[in-house]
């Protein structure tokens, strides 16, 4: 939380920004306090600032406002996208300009052929839009799940298959931009360029002199075009000025790859590229490096379309995996591997691609049949082996230590040369974990290892080795020491080392031209210290075992429900880490304190603890799990012994809570939907949210009935545990079905014709969720093993299925009973074992189906989508995404609910009703929707009558 203190602890020009922005930008999107500042801050690099303000856009207005009023000050500004940066440049200690939740405009346009994209549109996302025109954007990093359209551009981010004819560079057709005085261009429109050409007339005609200068100078035109032969980010992308004559092509290509340093990219549209539909890959083996490297030179030749390249370090690091060759495990020291794809629009085309490449190195000796698999299940087990490699450095290395991935080009005649070298320099500098993989066709390789930066020595070796890996790659090879991710801070010292000084001159006068003050990312790109590259390391030290092996890399941050209102998982953990660093230092214990209490909020309290974090994270980080263990371990006695009561007495508190439900339904009667509304506002922020907040699609309590066994000698028969959720909470006051889930689901199975059977002792029976989630770990197992026993018994050992009715719950059973029994989720019992002994007819019109992080994970959401459209006219399935009502945290934290469901009113309009299957889910989705959801049971229950008889839908 943000004090009086936080704004005094910045440098006066700092707090004299604060103050000017405060005026035009809303409080909530200036962030100064200490845990935030930090969590921000933090990127995908192993270095670390600390900025002083991060700035929170939404337009091209507000930016031109924000650097003019950070140039009055001569304050330096970093943009941000989604922080996947290796290098180190999107950090600041001065003012953090992020567009993260905002920018994310995108518009598609000649079918397909263009697409115009706002910095805060996440890669994919812009992919996705495009998959239906079978194109894509050219640009492809490995981080494209996360990485945004501002960063992607801005490091000319690149990947397996765009090489250097796909880049931003080649694909960019027009951009908008904010200079660094806060004029605005949009180079497709002829009146913006003439607005700009009378304002900046300088800039353009600077920019057109240098272009004078190249060319008239033979040997220098030369050096850039040879080095942009093989990919290179180190500098400016000085080929703008010969490739291009027009000064606006010139100022659009030299912002690619600028990493923020000359002028803020608003929207870029790109020329969009084909995305075949075919696909086929081959693993070839062959006994050294020279030889792959002959490989790659005939390949490239051919129609490949990637062709990775693994050292024998890199196999050796993911050969233990299921589904890999064996042969893996077999090779010689000085063996390698290639990952070849090729790709074509239909499966003849992809036939000859397949033959053509096969024949273009049969010759070659090699150490296992080469052959192509268009499999899918087949070769994405081989693409994960390539996947796999950065993280399976990062995840084994010893705790504290960096992992490190470097990323040079070699032109393609010295890349084997190139590759031996750098092994052996891995070796003699003391990196023996060191492996070596890469996109070969582009002569583009990676390196990853891991330095320890906690004693000098550690920095100092690092240090020797990249001056080494410099007179390597530039003095032997003239290679490039940035292939696709940005020069940053960490390439800085060696970029004048790289082009020469004459080169570098010009790329000092390009900064001039459009920053003069200097104040557009200070000390990236250009940078005269000379141990820049040494400093402001980032310190990883132990904190907690379930997220130890966090490489900051951000690819969780999509996936996170908090990440718009408190913290990312990233950021969680960045923030425990310095919590450690503090705690083992005893550095600043007021610091410490402070973070510590915010945290509570930013980090325990608003977190969903879904996991669904962990499906995006490349080592498995369930940050979760962490704030589940966290809170446990502040839960005191007396907390412990009301737990340990309730779980004792579970159908006297369900029965009581009823109860409650009961109260708060008749006081919305009798004192309206406002009055009620706003007493229970007053309660939250009064008890400090330790009260609920009530809105008007709150539960009435379940009228369950009594839950009788149906045995009517029937062969079908299932063991029906209704979760505590469905037995405590009813539908929202005025739904037209006034039913219970479980009334409705024993509708359907007559209807189907089952018998049903309930456990003996349901209502003290529990799977344990609650408790786990709110930190009782002990008791949360406890009740997942009395009820795996009542359920053993009735089902006579796992003989009947058993069908629960809220997915959070059955995920929670899965993962903890042992393999008898076979508990099925709603949507899944419907669509495996009933679909064929219902009658459906379909309603007319849309409905939405909510997808919950559970029924994702288990991998249902394709069966609850089918049993909806067995139903319904249309269906419409918004992106997954957890909605954060988790358990019923959204009824203590709502503004969590709220930040995480911001845009589905808009995806589900439209609709007549939603469908799901938990119902806590159900009402924060009911809120923020503007539509009623319930269990998708409602819905089959309306749409279906038993095979003889009449559906009313
Ligand atoms: C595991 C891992 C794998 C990776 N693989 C690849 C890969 O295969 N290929 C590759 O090229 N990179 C790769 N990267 C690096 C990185 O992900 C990419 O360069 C990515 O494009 C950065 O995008 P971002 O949204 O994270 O940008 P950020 O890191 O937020 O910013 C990148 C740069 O762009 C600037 N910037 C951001 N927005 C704007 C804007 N609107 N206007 C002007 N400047 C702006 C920032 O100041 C910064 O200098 C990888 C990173 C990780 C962690
Ligand atoms: S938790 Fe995983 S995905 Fe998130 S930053 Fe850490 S390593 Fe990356
Ligand atoms: S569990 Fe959910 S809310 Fe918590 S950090 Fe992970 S994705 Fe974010």
């Amino acid at each position: 939380m943000t004090t009086r203190r936080d704004r005094a602890a910045l440098t006066p020009q700092h707090r004299v920004l604060l103050d000017e922005l405060g005026k035009v930008l809303p409080a909530e999107r200036l962030i100064f306090d200490p845990l935030r500042r930090l969590a921000h801050g933090t990127d995908a690099s192993f270095y670390r600032l600390v900025p002083q303000l991060v700035v929170q856009v939404r337009s091209a207005e507000e930016v031109a406002d924000v650097l003019r009023a950070a140039g009055r000050q001569k304050l330096g500004c970093t943009f941000r996208a989604a922080g996947t940066s290796l290098s180190g440049q999107a950090i600041s200690d001065s003012v953090l300009v992020s567009v993260v939740g905002g920018f994310r405009g995108a518009h598609v346009s000649e079918g397909g052929e263009f697409i115009s994209l706002e910095p805060g549109v996440i890669g994919a996302e812009a992919n996705a839009l495009l998959a239906k025109y079978g194109r894509k954007i050219g640009p492809d990093p490995a981080s494209i799940g996360a990485a945004m359209v501002g960063g992607i551009a801005a490091n000319n981010a690149s990947g397996m298959c765009c090489g250097t004819a796909q880049n931003s560079y080649r694909t960019v057709e027009s951009v908008k931009v904010v200079l660094a005085d806060g004029t605005r261009l949009d180079t497709a429109n002829p009146a913006s360029r003439a607005a700009f050409a009378t304002r900046h007339g300088a800039l353009l005609a600077g920019l057109s002199q240098l272009r004078a200068e190249v060319l008239a100078d033979a040997a220098l035109s030369d050096r850039i075009r040879e080095k942009f032969r093989i990919k290179n980010t180190t500098g400016y992308g000085l080929n703008s000025l010969t490739d291009f004559e027009d000064p606006f092509d010139i100022l659009t290509h030299l912002l690619i790859g600028s990493e923020g340093t000359l002028a803020f990219i608003a929207e870029i549209t790109y020329r969009t590229v084909e995305e075949h539909p075919h696909k086929a890959s081959a693993l070839m083996f062959f006994p050294d490096l020279g030889t792959a490297a002959r490989a790659v030179q005939r390949l490239k030749a051919g129609q490949v379309s990637a062709a990775e390249l693994m050292d024998r370090p890199s196999l050796r690091a993911v050969e233990h995996k299921a589904g890999l060759p064996p042969i893996l495990k077999t090779l010689p020291e000085a063996a390698c591997a290639l990952l070849v794809e090729v790709r074509a629009a239909d499966a003849a085309g992809l036939k000859d691609r397949m033959a053509d490449a096969e024949a273009r190195v049969a010759d070659l000796p090699s150490l296992a049949p080469i052959t192509f698999t268009s499999v899918k299940a087949e070769y994405e087990v081989l693409w994960d082996v390539r996947r796999g490699l950065f993280p399976a450095v990062g995840a084994n290395r010893p705790i504290g230590t960096t992992v490190v991935i470097e990323d040079v080009a070699f032109p393609m005649e010295h890349l084997a040369a190139g590759v031996t070298d750098l092994q052996a320099l891995l070796r003699s500098h003391g990196y023996p974990e060191g492996i070596i993989f890469g996109h070969a066709l582009d002569g583009n390789v990676h390196f990853v290892f891991t330095p320890d930066f906690g004693p000098a020595a550690g920095v100092e070796r690092y240090r020797a080795f990249m001056e080494a890996v410099a007179t390597l790659v530039v003095d032997r090879y003239d290679g490039a020491l940035k292939a696709e991710h940005g020069t940053g801070r960490n390439m800085a010292p060696f970029v004048e080392r790289e082009w020469g000084h004459k080169a570098y001159r010009l790329m000092k006068r390009i900064k001039a031209l459009f920053d003069p003050d200097g104040i557009l990312n200070p000390g990236v790109i250009l940078n005269e210290d000379r141990d820049v590259f040494v400093k402001d390391l980032k310190p990883l030290p132990k904190t907690h075992d379930l997220v130890d092996r966090c490489i900051e890399c951000g690819f969780c941050e999509p996936k996170c429900a908090s990440r718009s209102l408190t913290l990312s998982p990233r950021q969680r953990i960045a923030v425990r880490r310095e919590v450690a660093r503090l705690g083992a230092t005893h550095e600043d214990g007021e610091r410490l304190a402070r973070l510590e209490d915010d945290f509570q909020y930013y980090g325990l309290d608003t977190c969903a603890a879904d996991g669904l974090c962990a499906t995006a994270c490349p080592v498995s980080i369930d940050t979760g799990k962490l704030t589940k263990a966290l809170r446990a371990e502040a839960r005191g006695p007396l907390a412990h012994g009301i737990a340990g009561a309730v779980a004792g007495h579970y159908a006297g508190t369900i029965s009581a809570a009823r109860a409650g439900f009961a109260v708060s339904t008749l006081a919305h009667g009798l004192v309206g939907e406002q009055v009620l509304s706003g007493l229970a506002e007053t309660l939250h922020a009064a008890t400090g949210g330790l009260m609920p907040v009530w809105n008007e699609h709150m539960p009435r309590p379940a009228r369950t009935g009594p839950l009788a066994d149906v045995v009517k000698g029937r062969d079908a028969k299932v063991v029906y545990f209704p979760s505590c959720v469905t037995r405590l909470w009813g539908p929202a006051r005025g739904a037209d079905d006034e039913r219970g889930v479980s009334a409705a689901m024993m509708s359907i199975l007559e209807k189907a014709g089952y018998d049903v059977l309930f456990p003996k002792e349901l209502p003290s029976l529990c799977c344990g969720l609650t408790f786990e989630s709110k930190g009782f770990p002990e008791l949360a197992d406890q009740k997942c093993a009395e009820l795996e026993q009542a359920l053993l018994e009735l089902t006579q050992g796992g003989a009947l299925p058993v069908l629960c009715d809220t997915s959070p719950c059955i995920q929670r059973m899965r993962a903890h009973f042992g393999p008898q029994l076979k508990v099925y989720e709603p949507a899944e019992f419907i669509h495996e074992r009933l679909m064929s002994r219902l009658r459906f007819v379909k309603q007319p019109g849309a409905v939405a189906v909510h997808v919950t992080c559970s029924t994702s994970k288990m991998g249902l959401g394709a069966k609850l989508q089918a049993v909806a459209q067995a139903c319904a006219e249309q269906v419409v399935v918004p992106p997954a995404g957890c909605c954060a009502f988790a358990g019923d945290r959204g009824l203590s934290f709502p503004e969590l609910n709220a930040a995480a469901l911001s845009g589905l009113r808009d995806t589900v309009r439209g609709c007549v009703a939603g469908y799901s299957n938990s119902r806590g889910c159900e009402i924060g989705l009911s809120k923020h929707g503007g539509i009623p959801y319930q269990s998708i049971v409602y819905l089959v229950d309306r749409c279906t009558s038993a095979p003889g008889g009449e559906a009313h839908a």
